[in-house]
C-alpha cells in the first residue's frame, strides 16, 4: 500500500539507466500517477540484464548518447509529446546539467538531477586549470543561471543522497541540537536562509562533515586490476580526481599551503580547494559504527551549497560561515581500488564494476552529517541503511543506491507540488516534506552525540603539528 504522492501529466523521460536509474524506476512506478505508455529511457549503453527490466515493462529504450550536438533535437520532441507537463529525470554521466535544465525550463518541463554534471571530457581536461575543475565552478554555472532567470518552471539541482538528502539532514540535526541544548528559538521558515544561518551560528556549530561509512562487502575479494564500488565507478573516479574542496568556515585559523580561494570575485566564495585530488586526501571524522575513522575529502556540491546557505554576510570574509566537507569512507573494495589507482599514477583500472544487491553479502551504508564545535561537542545524524533492509523494501539496488533514489523520489514529489519554484537545490526545499517522503526508505535514521574530537589520541608517539587551542580546526582534521 504505497502512497501515491503526485500526478505527472506529461511524458517522463529518464536520461541514464545505470545503477541509479534502474533503482529509481520502481520508486517512480510506486509513488506517481502517470501514463506508463509515455515513459522513455535514453542511454547508449544499458547492460543486457537491465534491458530486460525495461522490456518486461514495455518501456522503450532509445540507445543514444545525449550530446552537446544532439540534445535539443533529440529531447525536444520527447519532452513535449502530447498533453500535460513532462518530467525530465537526468541520472546519466557526461551530460551537461546546465544545458538540460535550461532546455527543460524553456519548454516548461520539470527537471531533476543528482549532480551538476558537465559534458563529456570536462573532468579530465588538464588544460582547464584546477579552479575550473572544482564543484564551486560547476555549481556557479547553475547559480548564475538562477540569478539571470529567477523563478519559472522548477528544476531541482543535485537532489540525490549527497548532494541532496544530507542538506535536509543538516536542518533536522541543527533543530535537534538546538532543542537538546535548551535553546529558545522559532524554527526558521523554508525561505528564511538567514534565519537558518543565524540558528546555526547561535547553536555554536563550527562545521559539518558529511560523514559516511559504507561497510557493504561481497563474498569474493576484489581482484587486482579492477575498480569496484557500490555506485558509479566512472562518477566516483571523476569526482575523486577533482581537487579536494571544502566550504571554508570563519573559525578557521590556518590554511594548508596548497589551498586556493575562489578569489576572482564571482559567486558566493564559500569554498576553497586544495591542489591535490580529493580521493587521495584523508580527513579524520566519526560515524556511529566505526567511531573515529578516516574519510576522503572528495569534492561535492553540498560542501559549497551548505556552507553558502548557512553564511551570514558575504564574500571571502563573512561574519559567520561553517566549514563543510565530505569525509567518505567508501566500501572496502573501493578503498583498495583507489589505493591501486593512485599507486598507478591515477590511471583507472581497465575493468570496473558496480556491486549489486545480489552479490553483496552484508553491510550498511551509514550516511549522515556530523555537526561539530557546539557545547555538546559533536552530533551525527543520518541513515544507517543495511543491504538486508534494502532488499526487503525496494528492488534493483543496494543500500547506497536506495539512499540516492529515494532522494530523487522526494525531489520529484516536491517539484510536482511546487512546479514554479525556478532553479533550486536541496537547501532551498522544504526539508520536512522531503524527509517525510524519503524516510520509509532510509532504514534507521538516528542521532548520536559523541565526545570524540580530532585531537583524540594525537601526539602519542610522534609530535604532530596540531592546534590544541581548538579541536575543530581543519588543521587537526586533515591527515597530513
Ligand atoms: P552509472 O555509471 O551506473 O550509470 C550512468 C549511465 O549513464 C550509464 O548507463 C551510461 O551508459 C549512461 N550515459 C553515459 N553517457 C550518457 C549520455 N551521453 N547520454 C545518456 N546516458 C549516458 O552511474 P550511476 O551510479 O547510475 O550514477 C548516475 C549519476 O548520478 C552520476 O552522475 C552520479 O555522479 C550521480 N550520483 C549522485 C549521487 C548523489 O547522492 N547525489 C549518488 C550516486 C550517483
Amino acid at each position: 500500500n504505497w502512497p501515491v504522492h503526485a500526478k505527472i501529466t506529461g511524458p517522463v523521460i529518464m536520461i541514464g539507466f545505470g545503477s541509479i536509474g534502474r533503482g529509481t524506476l520502481p520508486l517512480i512506478e510506486r509513488h506517481f500517477d502517470y501514463d506508463k505508455s509515455r515513459f522513455r529511457v535514453i542511454d547508449p549503453k544499458v547492460a543486457d540484464a537491465d534491458k530486460s527490466l525495461l522490456a518486461e515493462r514495455g518501456v522503450p529504450l532509445i540507445e543514444e548518447a545525449v550530446t552537446k550536438e544532439n540534445y535539443i533535437d533529440l529531447l525536444t520532441p520527447l519532452l513535449t509529446e502530447g498533453e500535460g507537463q513532462g518530467f525530465c529525470v537526468n541520472l546519466s554521466v557526461d551530460t551537461s546539467s546546465l544545458a538540460l535544465m535550461k532546455l527543460c525550463r524553456e519548454l516548461g518541463v520539470l527537471y531533476i538531477d543528482t549532480v551538476v554534471e558537465p559534458w563529456l571530457g570536462y573532468y579530465f581536461d588538464d588544460s582547464l586549470g584546477n579552479a575550473a575543475r572544482t564543484n564551486y565552478a560547476l555549481r556557479e554555472t547553475v547559480r548564475s543561471e538562477k540569478r539571470a532567470n529567477p523563478g519559472g518552471t522548477t528544476a531541482v539541482s543535485c537532489c540525490g543522497a549527497n548532494p541532496g538528502m544530507v542538506s535536509w539532514f543538516v536542518k533536522q540535526a541543527l533543530v535537534n541540537v538546538a532543542n537538546d541544548m535548551g535553546m529558545d528559538f522559532d524554527e526558521p521558515a523554508v525561505d528564511d536562509r538567514e534565519g537558518w544561518a543565524r540558528l546555526m551560528r547561535d547553536a555554536g556549530v563550527k562545521g559539518v562533515h558529511i560523514a559516511e561509512r559504507d561497510t557493504q562487502r561481497t563474498k569474493n575479494p576484489k581482484p587486482m586490476g579492477e575498480f569496484w564500488n557500490t555506485w558509479s565507478v566512472e562518477g566516483f573516479v571523476a569526482e575523486g580526481l577533482q581537487p579536494a574542496e571544502l566550504g571554508w568556515g570563519t573559525h578557521e585559523k590556518w590554511m594548508p599551503e596548497n589551498a586556493k580561494t575562489q578569489a576572482d570575485g564571482s559567486g558566493c566564495q564559500s569554498a576553497i580547494f586544495l591542489e591535490q585530488p580529493g580521493a587521495n586526501t584523508r580527513v579524520r571524522t566519526w560515524c556511529p559504527t566505526p567511531g573515529p575513522q578516516y574519510g576522503y575529502l572528495v569534492t561535492h556540491n553540498e560542501s559549497v551549497s551548505i556552507s553558502d546557505f548557512f553564511t551570514i554576510g558575504e564574500g571571502l570574509k563573512p561574519e559567520y560561515r561553517p566549514t563543510v566537507h565530505y569525509a567518505y569512507h567508501p566500501a572496502d573494495d573501493a578503498v583498495l581500488s583507489l589505493h591501486e589507482m593512485f599507486g598507478n599514477g591515477g590511471h583507472m583500472q581497465p575493468n570496473y564494476h558496480v556491486l549489486d544487491e545480489d552479490e553483496i553479502v552484508d553491510g550498511v551504508d551509514e550516511l549522515g552529517v556530523l555537526l561539530y564545535g557546539h557545547d555538546k561537542n559533536a552530533y551525527w545524524y543520518g541513515s544507517r541503511l543495511s543491504i538486508e533492509e534494502t532488499r526487503d523494501i525496494a528492488p534493483y539496488q543496494n543500500a547506497t543506491g536506495l539512499q540516492v533514489t529515494s532522494a530523487v523520489l522526494a525531489g520529484m514529489a516536491w517539484a510536482l507540488e511546487n512546479p514554479e519554484a525556478g532553479i533550486v537545490e536541496a537547501d532551498e526545499m522544504d526539508y520536512r516534506r522531503c524527509l517525510e517522503i524519503q524516510n520509509p526508505y532510509l532504514g534507521p535514521v538516528e542521532g548520536h552525540y559523541t565526545d570524540w574530537t580530532p585531537l583524540q589520541d594525537r601526539n602519542k608517539y610522534f609530535v604532530e603539528a596540531i592546534d590544541e587551542s581548538d579541536p575543530w580546526q581543519f588543521r587537526n582534521v586533515l591527515v597530513a
